[in-house]
């Protein structure tokens, strides 16, 4: 099992996420941050810090993010880390606003 993060990440990449991982399994790219299961331990830890709830247990997944699994472990291995907090990207504010966070 793991976690994945889904599509309110996109746009936003706060990543207050990476700061309370255990383990390096956040990678990046332009839009947001994807998970890698094999690194992730499970500790769900980064759930409850996601500002715009982006990140799920994949036993919690909704039927219409269910995508995302694949996305996460196809993305994150060809992806830098994210192992420190970077700035949220321009327009992070108003996608949070506009999902109602
Ligand atoms: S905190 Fe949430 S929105 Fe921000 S980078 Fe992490 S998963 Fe994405
Ligand atoms: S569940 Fe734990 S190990 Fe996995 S991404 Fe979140 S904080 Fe990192």
């Amino acid at each position: 099992m793991t976690t994945v993060v889904t599509a309110n990440c996109e746009g936003c990449r706060y990543t207050d996420c990476v700061t309370v991982c255990p383990v390096e399994c956040f990678h990046y790219d332009d839009e947001m941050l994807y998970i890698d299961p094999e690194v992730c331990i499970d500790c769900n830890a980064c759930i409850s810090e996601c500002p715009v709830e982006a990140i799920y247990e994949v036993d919690d997944l909704p039927d219409d993010l269910t995508q995302w699994i694949a996305i996460n472990a196809q993305r994150a291995p060809a992806l830098p880390v994210c192992s420190v907090k970077m700035d949220a990207l321009a327009g992070a504010e108003e996608k949070k606003k506009a999902l109602g966070f």
